[in-house]
């Protein structure tokens, strides 16, 4: 009888012991979204950069063309960088030969080496070039405290010969790629990659869809909203922001575009009169047409702050 106990008493423990092995472990993975023939959208989650999730808490995209991949971005890390190849070696085998970086952030641009390495050409503006350089130091320190040991092995490399003007069109594996700068925006040097036969625009950090934008020192609010104003030009029926799910322009001005509106028709004026700081946020604290956005509680009060300081007094 002992024995039989004991027997299941093991059974028992060894059935606990699997299920904790066959318990899912999340792994992080991006997952293509398809947006038009050989065109996809890799969306990052909304949340922060975290360990967990490579730092790739945005979007990023590739176009399959008939002679290789054109990639949009390219990470955080090289171990970011090889995720993003396995989400491409979802759909093709081509090889990755072309990666534009369209914004400054690290997260559009630190996984470069990886492909690189494998003969892929870097395609960057040069005003794109500066704003990586001015801020990789700091760049690269935030995400090492982030990524801890996923960071290791991750070399910044810019791209080589990037472009004086700011505008750039490209024919590559017979698709039109058409790069360009709009105006400072979040960060001074971001740009937009239109493809102009699908319709699609990545607009990088200029939109956020879902999620509150965000304003810092760098993100002069006047410019961002005329940069805004250009893209809406733009002939896109498919916006893929920085940051959320892809949309239309219609999304892209109800998300950010009314969003820098309303900092730059309130904020500023008030900033450029010395109306007091707190009596401002007090003023514009509650803004019902925003509360949809992702973040609005944590970030709104402190983007109001962020605009008045950029225009106190000026
Ligand atoms: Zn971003």
């Amino acid at each position: 009888m002992a024995s039989l106990h004991a027997l299941l008493n093991t059974f028992t423990l060894l059935l606990g012991m699997l299920a904790i092995t066959l318990s899912p472990v999340q792994a992080f993975e991006l997952i293509p979204q398809k947006l038009a023939d050989g065109v996809y959208a890799l969306i990052g989650p909304t949340n922060n950069r975290t360990y967990e999730n490579h730092a790739l808490n945005n979007n990023l995209g590739f176009v399959v063309t008939r002679s290789g991949v054109a990639l949009i971005d390219s990470g955080a890390s090289r171990q970011g960088a090889a995720l993003i190849e396995a989400a491409v070696r979802s759909v093709t085998d081509l090889p990755i030969r072309w990666v534009f970086n369209i914004g400054v952030q690290d997260h559009r641009w630190l996984g470069n080496a990886y492909f690189a390495d494998q003969g892929a050409r870097i395609i960057a503006l040069q005003r794109t070039v500066n704003g990586q350089k001015h801020y990789a130091d700091n760049h690269v320190a935030l995400l090492q405290n982030v990524l801890k040991d996923r960071f290791e092995g991750t070399t910044p490399l810019t791209a080589p010969a990037p472009m004086r003007a700011d505008f750039a069109e490209f024919e590559l594996g017979g698709m039109a790629f058409q790069l360009r700068w709009l105006g400072d925006a979040h960060y001074r040097g971001d740009a937009v990659l239109l493809l102009p036969h699908a319709g699609v625009l990545f607009a990088g950090d200029i939109v956020f869809h879902d999620r509150m934008l965000g304003v810092w020192p760098h993100s002069p609010v006047d410019a961002w909203r005329d940069s805004f104003r250009m893209m809406e030009q733009l002939p896109a029926k498919i916006v893929v922001p920085g940051h959320g799910n892809p949309g239309d322009l219609a999304k892209a001005r109800h998300d950010t575009g009314n969003y820098l509106d309303f900092l730059a028709d309130n904020v500023i004026p008030a900033a450029r009169d010395w109306e007091p700081l707190d009596a401002v946020t007090e003023r514009l604290a509650d803004q019902p047409q925003f509360h949809h956005l992702q973040h609005y509680d944590g970030w709104h009060k402190r983007n109001i702050n962020q605009t008045y300081i950029q225009f106190e007094g000026k």
